[in-house]
């Protein structure tokens, strides 16, 4: 089974590294896609959050990287995937989910979401919270791999 694990990863955190983890397990390939839809700016181009998610997930089996425009139901389309992987941290992330995942299968019956709850520790982790520890000089390395701390470091000395 296919499944695709959309997101801005604007950078992948260890948050997101444990759901595809978790999600590895049971799939035979999981497509973690990046989202390149220009209406929502990002912090990182996405061949930089391409690059990081590809050496963060190097060496897992049947994890591969890509990235997407339009819609996420068209992407799962086009991969012959009919399954959606979302991570769910606290009970604020449940209502935005849980309208995507009906909007999502109001557009293609043929496709469902699960979701993950993630690891205790990672509850209160998310992309914009290491961006702001990232550009106060805050140390980021229990959140990030070390080549994505690299990378934020050297985007806030420049
Ligand atoms: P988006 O911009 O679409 O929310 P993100 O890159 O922020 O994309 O997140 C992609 C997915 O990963 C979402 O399902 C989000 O809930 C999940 N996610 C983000 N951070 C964590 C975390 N710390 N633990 C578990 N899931 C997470």
């Amino acid at each position: 089974m296919t499944a695709v694990y959309p997101g801005s990863f604007d950078p992948v955190t260890y948050g997101h590294l444990d759901i595809i983890r978790r999600a590895s397990v049971f799939t035979d390939r999981l497509i973690v896609a990046v989202l390149t839809n220009s209406a929502k700016s990002s912090f990182f181009s996405v061949e930089e959050r391409l690059d990081m998610l590809s050496a963060a997930t190097d060496g897992m089996e049947g994890v591969v990287v890509r990235s997407f425009s339009g819609l996420t139901v068209d992407f799962c389309r086009s991969v012959g995937s009919n399954l959606i992987v979302r991570g769910l941290r606290a009970v604020t992330d449940f209502e935005s989910e849980f309208q995507m995942a009906l909007t999502n299968r109001e557009l293609a019956g043929e496709v469902d979401t699960i979701f993950i709850s993630t690891s205790t520790k990672y509850l209160f982790l998310s992309s914009s919270i290491v961006r702001e520890i990232a550009l106060y000089g805050g140390d980021v390395s229990a959140m990030v791999t070390p080549g994505v701390a690299e990378r934020l470091t050297r985007r806030f000395k420049g």
